[in-house]
């Protein structure tokens, strides 16, 4: 027998699975709502002009490729502090911000974890129920035992905030509170301030550890507008990591640009939280990729370059809110008379439809519509050309 004769089929990836029926399926006028990326209106996943133009800074410039300190391009990480917390929050004034260059949100969120492990490993880690469904297979590869607060409410199609509060209450204290800082996938539904307010009282009295991921940035109402729960809990002075992904905003999927920042209680706390993290990045991936780093780095170090981006990202943002609105005007216009107004209140890229299963597999099987199980719907991949389609068919299974 061979080591590898007993290794088990891991299980398939949902919705990646998707994607593939999707593109094996030979209908011309499929449409694929499963997705969890941004299209513009011709149905492109686009380049940003922004991105494009650095590029061509870039290669003019013809530079070699080395290696990047293990902790990444220190603009880059300084631009991804600023963009999070703004030039005057007391976290970088008192020197008590450390942020490190990361594979993705997702090779930040891990690291963060693992260096979590290294300090707590009994704690237990709370993510959001539902949440994006790579939490709780992370935090539990790292060795963390994660259970699920309360947060979408189906009656409601709203936050159940009352639950979810008296949920952290009870869990232990100096629990790990995995928290979207905006735009929650998959449910597109974010606390309010004053709850976000209420939520950092609760953190701070039970000594919680919050763990923001941000992934959507500029997504929701505006750059500075959607960092402002991370803002807010920033100020509390309790220890605090923050994944950031770029991968959205930049439209730079592929490139792995993310940051992990720790927020730490002392200046003198600083240097030693750093050098725990370069160790974990060293003996995981020695350092990060240069590409998609000096992309951002120029544009967050360039004013004007930094101006065409925050446009660009506005002009997907709007994109996204007229794709809501008009969403919502179709389907009354093809009869549905429930309500469907929390469709404008969500933010981001996705909308809780509250499609049923059986109703999203009457789409994919008789209108060729791909969406999620759950009913997550990709407002970000609707489009002039397929939102009367999507409308009218989601208004024959809501009959
Ligand atoms: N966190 C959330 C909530 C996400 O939705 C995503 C991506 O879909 C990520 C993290 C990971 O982002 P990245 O692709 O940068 O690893």
């Amino acid at each position: 027998t061979s080591l590898f004769d007993s290794v088990p089929q891991a299980p398939r990836d949902p919705i990646l699975g998707l994607n593939e029926q999707f593109n094996t399926d030979p209908r011309p006028h499929k449409v694929n709502l499963g997705v969890g990326v941004y299209y513009d209106a011709q149905g492109r996943m686009p380049l940003l002009p922004v991105v494009a133009q650095v590029e061509q800074d870039l290669a003019d410039q013809s530079a070699a490729r080395g290696y990047l300190p293990i902790d990444g391009i220190h603009n880059y990480n300084l631009g991804a502090q600023q963009l999070l917390l703004g030039s005057t929050s007391s976290p970088l004034t008192e020197q008590r911000a450390v942020t490190v260059q990361s594979l993705g949100g997702t090779g930040a969120l891990k690291l963060g974890a693992d260096f979590l492990q290294s300090l707590c490993p009994n704690a237990t880690v709370a993510i959001s129920n539902p949440s994006w469904e790579n939490h709780r297979a992370l935090f539990e590869k790292a060795g963390f035992t994660v259970v699920e607060y309360p947060y979408y409410d189906a009656n409601t199609r709203g936050l159940d905030f009352e639950a979810m509060c008296s949920f952290l209450e009870q869990l232990p204290d100096q629990s790990i509170v995995v928290l979207h800082a905006c735009c929650h996938n998959p449910t597109g539904i974010d606390p309010t301030a004053e709850q976000w307010q209420v939520l950092a009282e609760l953190l701070v009295a039970k000594q919680h550890i919050p763990f923001m991921d941000i992934a959507y940035q500029g997504f929701g109402t505006g750059l500075a507008e959607d960092a402002a729960a991370v803002r807010l809990l920033a100020e509390q002075g309790i220890p605090m990591l923050v994944s950031s992904s770029f991968s959205k905003s930049f439209a730079l999927y592929g490139e792995r640009v993310g940051a992990l920042t720790v927020i730490t209680t002392d200046a003198a706390q600083s240097p030693r939280v750093l050098s725990q993290l370069k160790r974990l990045a060293r003996t995981n991936y020695s350092n990060p990729p240069t590409h998609g780093a000096k992309i951002v780095s120029t544009v967050f170090g360039q004013p004007e370059r930094f101006q065409q981006w925050t446009q660009e990202l506005q002009h997907m943002r709007e994109r996204i809110q007229s794709m809501r609105q008009q969403l919502v005007v179709k389907l009354k216009e093809h009869g549905v008379v429930q309500n469907m107004d929390f469709i404008l209140q969500q933010k981001g890229m996705f909308s809780y439809s509250g499609l049923s299963q059986e109703q999203v597999h009457t789409l994919r099987d008789e209108d060729a519509i791909y969406i999620l199980d759950t009913g997550r719907i990709c407002v970000a991949a609707l489009n002039a050309h397929n939102i009367d389609t999507v409308a009218a068919a989601i208004a024959r299974v809501l009959r």
